[in-house]
C-alpha cells in the first residue's frame, strides 16, 4: 500500500454506545488526568509498572500514540516520541543523546533558535559544540574529535537551503559509532527517508507541513532500533507529552499531507522560475532549480521539493525600502513559521560561524501556500515597483 493510502485510513474507530456499535472515520479525542482502573488488583499492577494499559494522561494517549505510529512508520523508524514544539523536540534530542565532556557537530544552517539553545544551554552541561559549514559531506571527517558523540544535520537549512551529503556523513559517523541527528522539517517524512540514508535520529517541526494549518506547535523525535530504547526510556522520565486537541489536529492534517505538498511543490516550483527570470533578482534559492549548488545531491536523495525557498536581490537595498517591497503584499503575511495553507514572507540577514553565499545578505523568504500562483506573482510584481 502507498504511504499516502496508509495515512489516509489511519485510525477508524470501533466502538460502542448505548451496547450499538459506532465506526467512525475519525478516532474519538480523549482528555484525562486520571484514568480509572477496574479493579483494585489493577491498581496494584499500576504501582509496580506492570498494568498493561494507560495508568495516567501521561501515559501517552490514543492520539499522541496513532501520531508518534503514522510518523514512525513514514521515516522507518522505530519509536517516535512528541513534544510540545519543534524546538522542544531539537532541546530534548540533545538532552536524551549527549553527557557532559562530549564534543557535537552542528550545521551552521540549522535552526535559529536551535542554534541559539546550543551556544548558550549545553555549555553548562559541559557539552562543546563546533559549527560546521552547512554544505558538508564527508570533510566532517576533518572535525571528528575523540569525543564526538553526535552530528547534528538540517538539510535543506530553512533559511540558506544548503544540502548536506547525507550518505557520506553518515558512512563516516556510522564507522566512528557517532550519532547522527537531521531536522527532516523541510522535506517531511514523503519526501526524505534520512534514517534509510543512514541517520539514526529525524526530527520534524510537525507544527509546518504535517499539521499544516498553522494551528498548533507540536515536534516529533523518530528514532532507529539501535538508539529507541534511550528515547523511550528519557521520554518516561519526563512525562512532557503534546496535548490531546493538538494531537487531534495533527492527525487531521497528517491524512492530506501527500495531496498539499503536492500542491505546494508545483506552485512554488513555478514562482522560484519565474522570479528567476525577473529582472530585480539575484539569485533564487530552491533545492529542486538546477542552480541550486547542491542540485545534484537533492535530486540524488529526495523524492520531492516542498514550498519553502528564498531570494536575494541584485541592489543592496536598506532595510526601509525592503520594508516598501514588503508592506505592498497583499497575499503574503509578514511572519514566522511555514508550511501552512497561507503564503508568508520573512526578510533577514543571517549570520554565519563558517563561510557562506549568503551571510549578511539581504534574503527574502517565501512559504508559498495553496493560493493560486498568478495572484501570488501579481502580488509581488506589483510590490516590486517599490524597490526603488
Ligand atoms: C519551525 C522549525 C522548528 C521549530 O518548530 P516549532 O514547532 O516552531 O518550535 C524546527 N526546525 C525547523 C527547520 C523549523 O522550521
Amino acid at each position: 500500500m502507498k504511504e499516502t493510502t496508509r495515512l489516509i485510513n489511519l485510525d477508524s474507530s470501533h466502538n460502542e454506545v448505548s451496547g450499538k456499535p459506532l465506526v467512525t472515520i475519525n478516532p474519538p479525542l480523549y482528555h484525562a488526568s486520571t484514568v480509572l482502573f477496574e479493579r483494585c488488583e489493577d491498581l496494584y499492577l499500576a504501582n509496580t509498572g506492570s498494568y498493561e494499559g494507560a495508568t495516567y494522561g501521561t501515559d501517552r494517549l490514543p492520539l499522541q500514540t496513532a501520531l508518534e505510529e503514522a510518523i514512525t512508520g513514514l521515516e522507518g523508524g522505530e519509536l517516535t516520541r512528541a513534544f510540545q514544539s519543534g524546538l522542544a523536540a531539537i532541546t530534548h534530542t540533545f538532552f536524551a543523546y549527549a553527557d557532559s565532556g562530549d564534543h557535537i557537530l552542528v550545521c551552521d544552517n540549522v535552526y535559529g533558535p536551535g542554534a541559539h539553545f546550543c551556544r548558550k544551554v549545553l555549555p553548562r552541561f559541559n557539552i562543546e559544540v563546533e559549527f560546521v559549514p552547512s554544505a558538508i559531506g564527508a570533510d566532517i571527517a576533518d572535525y571528528l574529535r575523540p569525543n564526538t558523540r553526535m552530528i547534528f544535520l538540517e538539510s535543506p537549512g530553512s533559511n540558506t537551503f544548503e544540502i548536506q551529503d547525507i550518505p557520506a556523513i553518515t558512512r563516516v559517523a556510522r564507522e566512528r559509532g557517532i550519532i547522527t541527528v537531521i531536522d527532516n522539517t523541510w522535506a517531511t517524512p514523503l519526501y526524505l527517508k534520512p534514517l534509510a540514508l543512514g541517520v539514526d535520529i529525524a526530527i520534524h517541526s510537525v507544527t509546518k507541513y504535517i499539521s499544516g494549518h498553522s494551528d498548533l506547535l507540536m515536534g516529533t523525535i523518530t528514532a532507529n532500533q539501535q538508539y529507541a530504547g534511550v528515547l523511550a526510556d528519557y521520554y518516561r522520565c519526563l512525562e512532557i507529552y503534546a496535548s490531546a486537541d493538538d494531537c487531534y489536529r495533527a492527525l487531521r492534517g497528517i491524512k492530506t499531507l501527500g495531496v498539499r505538498l503536492c500542491r505546494h511543490e508545483t506552485s512554488a516550483l513555478e514562482m522560484a522560475r519565474r522570479l528567476e527570470s525577473i529582472d530585480l533578482v539575484e539569485s533564487v534559492i530552491h533545492p529542486a532549480l538546477p542552480s541550486h549548488p547542491q542540485h545534484e545531491i537533492w535530486k540524488r536523495d529526495f523524492t520531492g521539493s516542498t514550498g519553502l525557498f528564498a531570494f536575494t536581490f541584485k541592489s543592496d537595498y536598506s532595510d526601509e525600502t525592503i520594508a516598501a517591497f514588503v508592506n505592498a503584499l497583499g497575499l503574503f503575511g509578514i511572519g514566522y513559521s511555514w508550511g501552512g495553507f497561507k503564503s508568508l514572507i520573512t526578510v533577514g540577514r543571517f549570520k554565519r560561524r563558517n563561510p557562506s553565499l549568503y551571510a549578511g545578505k539581504n534574503m527574502v523568504r517565501l512559504n508559498i501556500g495553496l493560493e493560486d500562483t498568478q495572484d501570488l506573482m501579481d502580488d509581488l510584481e506589483q510590490a516590486f515597483t517599490y524597490l526603488k
